[in-house]
């Protein structure tokens, strides 16, 4: 399970102060060398420890936390709503343009769950009673067509491609405007990745961001990559403009690093987060509920 040792860690550490009557200075600063050594190893980017410590000790060693009746409890709440803050506060969520249909680009490195995602994001759409198209952008992985294809059927949702001899900008307009004939609200468009981020791939993705001028360019992001994921982020982000990320296979034993430190180091939120490889594993990201799920 993800954030497991992150959790127990915290649990034990903050579990000391919950029932004191009395809690000292000395002790939220012990408590907090130990929530950032916690942190380090759960790798997350150590300039976000930092800055994550000094606020939550700021906070917690006030008056109004220590001589509270249940100063213990004050601390784990700042340290609570200091975490929901690092991962965005507030819940981001998808928007859709006000003349259909809404452009959505998924973008990320090859493996990292795009073609997966899209689907799962296009099932998510129709449960919200929109018409989603998805359309198979990924020439050059060989069988990134016929997987988007095949979970296209599994979900019910139309896929529109032009094999893989067409230029990923054509295929992108010419998709979008069949989704707009077919009364298709929603486009998706899956976009190819590479191993590592180079210039040709963000070339392309610039060009596709630049003819079919989506609303919406969400990366996806394996978070069992940690700190690679976040820096593969920033990238995108600073090529491309990104308006959010998926963070995929939070159900593997992923430290956490990746979802605490993306948001604080890109500035841009997590929207969604994939928990497993079935068309229905895919979760709007809370950062409060993550928040309380890691401190138990
Ligand atoms: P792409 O190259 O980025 O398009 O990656 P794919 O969509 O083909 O996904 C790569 C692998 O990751 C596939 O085996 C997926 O089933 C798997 N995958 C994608 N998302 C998740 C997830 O959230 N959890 C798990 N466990 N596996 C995932």
């Amino acid at each position: 399970m993800a954030f497991e040792g992150l959790s127990e860690r915290l649990q034990a550490v903050l579990g000391k102060l919950r029932g004191k009557g009395k809690v000292t200075e000395a002790d939220v600063k012990a408590a907090m060398r130990e929530v950032r050594l916690a942190l380090l190893e759960a790798d997350v980017n150590f300039k976000v420890v930092k800055e994550f410590i000094d606020r939550v000790r700021e906070r917690a060693v006030g008056q109004e936390v220590l001589k509270s009746l249940t100063p213990g409890q004050q601390v784990i709440k700042v340290v609570n709503e200091e975490l929901t803050r690092l991962m965005g506060g507030e819940q981001s969520k998808l928007t859709f343009s006000p003349s259909p249909p809404t452009v959505i680009m998924m973008v990320g490195l090859q493996g990292a769950g795009k073609t997966t995602t899209a689907g799962k994001l296009a099932l998510h759409l129709k449960k919200q009673n929109r018409r989603p198209m998805l359309v198979a952008g990924d020439v050059y992985r060989p069988a990134a067509i016929r997987q988007l294809e095949v979970l296209g059927q599994q979900i019910d949702v139309p896929v529109f491609s032009l094999g893989d001899k067409e230029s990923p900008v054509r295929i992108a307009e010419e998709g979008v405007k069949r989704a707009r004939e077919e009364g298709c609200d929603t486009v998706l468009i899956d976009t190819a990745g590479r191993l590592h981020v180079d210039d040709a791939m963000m070339e392309e993705l610039a060009s596709i961001k630049e003819s079919v001028n989506p609303r919406e360019i969400l990366l996806v992001v394996d978070a069992m990559t940690g700190q690679d994921a976040v820096n593969v982020a920033e990238q995108f982000h600073n090529r491309l403009g990104l308006t959010g990320v998926v963070l995929t296979k939070l159900d593997g034993d992923t430290r956490g690093g990746a979802a605490l430190s993306v948001r604080a180091v890109t500035g841009c939120p997590i929207k969604f987060v994939g928990t497993g490889e079935k068309m229905n594993a895919l979760e709007p990201f809370h950062p409060d509920r993550m928040a309380s799920r890691i401190l138990g």
